[in-house]
Formats: structure tokens, sequence, C-alpha cells
């Protein structure tokens, strides 16, 4: 391990050697940074955990843990030999991305991250680093998202469609995040439009919607889905992936169901999800917000986690901008 890198991995997960703390750990930890909410970078069982005040009731509500301190955006701490600032990251409510600085270093870990406007978030802030330590989940050029406003046109065309048939309308969708940011766009672009029926939401998304609203996201007049009750006509049902294809969902038969993620711009996961149909909207950058991220930053050397494209490394490297891994180091 060198002297200069400011995170490396252990079995644990990434570490910050000279502060002695883990961030987004896979394995519980004494000290833990957690970048937001979502279940692959907020785990059980860490003693203590920093993250941003705008995630902390979402992490509280998520996570088992003994103790818990919050950090406003932009407000630096010290933790041993470090200066750590959290950044808005966009993706979901309260996502940071962790600026690492030392001995005259600057490394940045994005943690999952959009750089497009996302208003039921807050907006990403670009900084500038030598080591960019960043997520590339979808690092391949077929990913490109369509602008919003497209999508949630269809959304809604699809929702007025179900109503001359006397369907429901079915969205999977994750509880945090992408549930939020879809109720939060109908208010938006729709808000003044008569809808074609109520919205009801998964009991999971309803606890995050409350979060939300205490920071002051606001959505259209909704109310809670009850796994037990017969839903009627040409009411949108937000749910999460996890119920398709059990029973509850005969509650809400008759209805048309669709999978809302970035996955279904792969065809291959649209023709998995049979009699489902599918709309491309992601919560993480696409192949030209990850590159357009590098061109912001300027860092010497990038060093992609949370998917490993080979493709996006090469194009890095063809602009003169080094990659490389974390250095795997021991657990003490
Ligand atoms: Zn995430």
């Amino acid at each position: 391990m060198k002297n200069d890198e400011l995170i490396v991995f252990r079995r644990e997960g990434m570490y910050c050697p000279l502060g002695r703390f883990y961030i987004d750990p896979i394995l519980p930890v004494e000290n833990a940074v957690i970048s937001h909410g979502h279940a692959d970078h907020s785990r059980n069982g860490h003693k203590k955990i920093l993250c941003s005040n705008r995630s902390e009731k979402i992490i509280r509500h998520r996570v088992k843990f003994e103790s818990i301190q919050s950090l406003n955006f932009r407000k630096s701490i010290r933790i041993g030999d470090i200066k750590l600032t959290l950044y808005p990251a966009s993706h979901v409510l309260g996502a940071a991305q962790i600026l690492l600085e030392a001995k005259g270093r600057r490394w940045l870990y994005t943690g999952d991250f959009r750089l497009a406007e996302d208003s039921s978030c807050d907006a990403f802030e670009p900084i500038k680093t030598d080591v960019l330590v960043m997520e590339s989940t979808f690092g391949l050029p077929i990913f490109r998202w369509r602008n919003e406003l497209k999508v949630f046109k269809e959304i809604f065309q699809l929702w007025e469609n179900c109503k001359q048939t006397k369907m429901n309308l079915v969205l999977y969708c994750y509880s945090l995040g992408k549930s939020q940011r879809i109720l939060h766009g109908i208010k938006r672009y729709f808000g003044t439009s008569t809808f074609p029926g109520s919205i009801k939401v998964h009991p999971s998304i309803s606890a995050i919607n409350n979060i939300y609203k205490h920071h002051g996201i606001d959505f259209p007049d909704h109310s809670t889905f009850s796994p037990h009750k017969e839903v009627k006509d040409s009411t949108l049902i937000l749910l999460p992936p996890s119920v398709k294809a059990t029973k509850i969902i005969g509650n809400c038969k008759p209805c048309i169901e669709a999978v809302v993620s970035g996955w279904m711009a792969v065809r291959g996961n649209r023709r998995r999800e049979t009699g489902c149909k599918g709309f491309v909207l992601s919560d993480h950058a696409d192949w030209n917000e990850l590159n357009r991220l590098v061109e912001l930053t300027e860092p010497e050397n990038v060093i992609t986690v949370h998917g490993k494209s080979n493709v996006f490394r090469k194009y890095i490297e063809e602009r003169g901008v080094g990659t490389s891994d974390l250095t795997l180091a021991n657990s003490n």
C-alpha cells in the first residue's frame, strides 16, 4: 500500500487508512461513512455511521446500527488525518459524494450519482479531484437516457389508455428513489391536468414518501395500497419489484404492468419481463454522464467501482486519463 492512497480495498470494503473508517462497507465495521440509503450501500450492523443529514432519516428507517452522526453538505470535518466533506450526488434524496483530503491530495468517491437535473433530490455538484473513485453501473455506450419528460408523457399516456379500457396501471419501481421520482414527476409535469384515476403506493413506498415530504419534496395526492383490498379501475399503483408475480397482484387486476428501470434499455431484460411493459428511467448516470463527470472533475486517475466497465475505462484512457483499481490491503 502506497502512502498517498486515501482509499484501499479490504475484505470489509473500501477503507480509508488515514481516517480509519470504511466507505459503504460490505461487512459490519466500527466506523462507516455511508453514501446513501440503498441496500447495497447501507448495510446492517455497523457501530458508528456517518452520513448526510438529508439521508439520516432514510438510513434510520432502513438500517440497524449503534450510533449515527449526520453532516450537512459542504461542511467539512476532520477524522484522524483526513478532512472529509460531503457533496450532493443527486441519485436519491441525501445521496452524497465523499471528498477526502490529506497531504495535499484529493480523492472523491461518487457513490451512486446522476448529473441530469432531478427535482426529487439534490442537484449533483461537480468537484475537482486528483483521484476519482466512481460508480460505472451503466458504463456502456448503449445506455443513453432520453429526456425524462418524454418518459413521463408515455407513462401518463398509458395511464389514460388504462382509463379507456377500465384497467389499473401497475408500475414496478424501487421503494427508495424511483418511486418518489415518479410521483414527484407526475405532480411536476401533470399537476394541473385531471388524472385518469387515483394513485396508490405500497406501504414500503409510503414510509419513504413521508421522509421525502419532511424534506420538502411534494407529491400528488395518493393513498397506501392494501394488499387485501381490491383496487378500482384506472388507479395508478406503485409497487416494489419484489412483489411482482405474487398473489397481491390479483387485487390489482385487470391491470397493465410495467417495470421502470434503466435496465429496461436492454432488449433481453425487456423480453424476460413477460407480460410486462418497460419504461427506461434510471437514477444512475448514463454513458454520456459518466464521461462528462470525468471532464468536470479533471482527475489524473479514475478508479471504477460498482460496475467495472472495461469499455468505459478504455475510453477514459484514450483521453489521457489514467485508470486503475483500488489496492487490495489486509484487514488489521
Ligand atoms: Zn443507489
